[in-house]
Order: C-alpha cells, then structure tokens, then sequence
C-alpha cells in the first residue's frame, strides 16, 4: 500500500469503471478506509444521479431550432428548364432512332460484338466503383466536417 491517497480522478475511476482499474489502485482501496470512504460517497453520489428524473423542456426544442434555420435553397428556375430541355431531347433521339430502325431493331442488336458487350460492361463497372467510391469519401468529408463543427 502507498503512503500518499488516491486522487479524486482515480477514486472516481474506481467507481464508474472499476474493470478498467489498476490492481495497485484496487489493492489501495481495498485496504485504506479514507479512499474506500470515499469511493462509496462517488457511488451514493452516483446512484442519486441516476435516480433523477430526465429532465423535459417545456417548450418544442425542434421547432425552436428549425425556425431558426436557413430555408433549404431551391434550384434556379434555369436549372429546371436546362434539365427538362435536356431529357425531351433525350427521349426525343431515342423516339427517332426507333422510328427509323424500329423494323430492323433486332437485327442490330444481333450483329453487336461480344468484344462490344465486355468493353460496355467493363466501363459500367468501373463507372459505378467509381461513384461508390466517390459517394464514401463525400460521405466521410460530410461526417468529418459534422465532427469538427
Ligand atoms: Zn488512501
């Protein structure tokens, strides 16, 4: 046993996490009634804690803090517009290449190269390992920057 008591830090340790503790720290408690003493007055300390009610605000937090956020920015009517062009004439392309081949659309698809198949198939599989990969370290910037701030 040391001469000199255990400080409040290593009694407190003791108490909530007694697993984690030193054998020389226990062996100190277990023989010295002054740090023993005090351990208990951590534990009744403790146990009167954890009998208290959870304490319940009396206002709506969330609404609180919601009205106090930015309002979430809406795209440009541009953007729509930009996007909408886009995909009519996407759909439209697509609309004439059937209209045109439609008869012979088998036909095509028949004389297609299995060359041409692994080559489609080989840039699709690393386009979506690619975008997996992206999306995790955008999620992990996302989730280091929630950390930090
Ligand atoms: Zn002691």
């Amino acid at each position: 046993m040391s001469k000199t008591h255990l400080s409040d830090s290593e009694v407190q340790q003791y108490v909530f996490h007694t697993f984690s503790c030193s054998e020389q720290l226990i062996d100190h408690i277990t023989h010295c009634e002054d740090c023993r003493r005090k351990a208990q007055l951590y534990s009744v300390l403790l146990d009167g804690v954890n009998q208290q009610n959870r304490p319940v605000f009396e206002f709506s937090l969330s609404g609180l803090v919601m009205g106090q956020l930015p309002p979430a920015k809406t795209k440009n009517s541009f953007d729509n517009v930009f996007i909408f062009c886009l995909i009519t004439s996407a759909v439209f392309l697509v609309c004439i290449v059937f209209y045109r081949i439609g008869s012979d659309l088998f036909q095509v698809v028949s004389t297609i190269t299995p060359m041409v198949v692994y080559l489609l198939y080989t840039i699709a599989s690393f386009s979506f390992l690619f975008l997996c990969v992206a999306m995790y370290v955008e999620f992990q910037r996302k989730m280091k920057t929630l950390h930090f701030s």
